[in-house]
């Protein structure tokens, strides 16, 4: 059993549904790995790509960590009994010679060719991957056939900003959410508030809003808008300053009583202890929201959980950014607090599959093998387009 070849492509994405609005030059790489596991005649393809918010990876991918993966030994990432490839020994082979620290974006690069193993891995066990997952890395699964989920998006419009914004939520609700995230952090507080009144007026309280600052913020300013926000009583106030401010999130972690998410820019073991050391957070309150992709995929994603969990973390308070079906299935395997959805951006690789049923905040998983994304139209187009050229 090998891995036969590995091919990536870096590809434009939006974080609007329009995806003609000016969206910052946004990448992702997608990736196709080819294993020479035939299954009604054809190979078994595991596929990936780099979550969203971090640009593409090629050159990473291309010239380091796909080499190593397609020069190792057959033994090296395969089980004991030969039956499969086995992702934790792939991402060894991966990280063979890496020194410790130096994150940059290299755990990107990893995170996105972790996908498509586990993706790969789980075809060729023919189960879908959060079963996988639970074979492997239970018993976090909680018995529910469902998730919590949320929907992300609510970034801020060039023009018509609140009209927009509430059109944006109109149709997460159609859609069967009932907690949404919407953006902050580019405007006047007043402005910024304009926003959460704007999308209060369309939920049932304000325990269905989350606002995210995308780390935007220096001291004086997550300050004062928390002190804005705070009698609001918002789901959660995210990425409130730079990921690595932890003297500014630990001040606001003492004056902010209502629940605050980070950790969705920290990207290793290594920072997430240094949050929980020195980020003032808490447990029995606060949202983590660390990438299973951008962590180095999902191995250093469940060195981190077990890390924070002993250190008395409970299990709902992760909830992993990415608003994809990867981060769905951990979420489900682990029994996690929830995941986030992009229903909207970040299209064709955010949401889930397309006839996916959300229902009072809850989503089911994908029955098919792997991941799902041959559920998904959009994205498999563009997957096939690289796997079959
Ligand atoms: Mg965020």
């Amino acid at each position: 059993m090998r891995i036969v070849e590995i091919r990536e492509r870096t590809v434009a994405i939006s974080r609007y549904a329009d995806a003609a609005l000016p969206s910052g030059g946004l990448t992702t790489s997608i990736v196709a790995l080819v294993t020479d596991v035939v299954r009604n005649g054809r190979p078994i393809i595991g596929y990936g790509f780099s979550s969203f918010g971090r640009f593409g990876q090629g050159g990473l991918i291309n010239e380091r960590f796909a080499p190593r993966i397609l020069n190792a030994p057959e033994a090296a990432l395969v089980a004991e009994d030969g039956t499969n490839i086995d992702p934790f020994r792939v991402w060894e082979v991966m990280m063979a010679g890496e020194k410790p620290g130096g994150h940059g974006e290299r755990c990107v690069a990893v995170g996105t060719l972790d996908m498509a193993v586990w993706d790969a891995a789980a075809k060729i066990a023919d189960l879908p991957l959060h079963r996988f997952l639970s074979d492997r890395i239970g018993p976090g699964a909680t018995g529910e056939s469902r998730v919590p989920v949320y929907a992300g998006g609510g970034y801020r419009y060039p023009s018509d900003d609140i009209p927009r914004l509430t059109e944006e939520i109109r149709r997460f609700l159609d859609l069967g959410y009932t907690r949404v995230k919407i953006k902050i952090g580019t405007d006047s507080v007043s402005q910024e508030l304009s926003r959460i009144e704007a999308a209060l007026d369309l939920l049932p309280s304000a325990q269905n809003l989350a606002v995210d600052a995308m780390n935007a913020f220096d001291r004086r300013r997550c300050l004062e808008v928390g002190a804005a926000l705070a009698p609001y009583r918002l789901w959660w106030f995210e990425d409130v300053c730079d990921p690595l401010d932890f003297e500014t999130l630990g001040e606001l972690a003492g004056t902010y009583r209502p629940p605050i998410a980070a950790g969705e820019s920290l990207f290793s073991l290594a920072e997430a202890r240094l949050l929980n050391r020195h980020g003032g957070l808490r447990p029995a309150r606060d949202i983590l929201q660390f990438d299973p992709v951008h962590c180095y995929g999902l191995p250093e994603y469940l060195r981190i959980f077990d890390a924070l969990e002993a250190e008395g973390w409970p299990r709902r308070a992760f909830w992993p950014h990415g608003g994809h079906l990867f981060s769905l299935h951990i979420a489900h395997a682990l029994g996690l607090g929830g995941s986030e959805v992009n229903p909207l951006s970040f299209q064709p690789f955010g949401g889930l599959a397309d006839d996916a049923m959300v229902v009072e905040g809850y989503a089911g998983l994908p029955p098919g093998p792997g991941i799902g994304f041959e559920a998904k139209a959009g994205a498999m187009e563009s997957f096939r387009a690289l796997s079959d050229c």
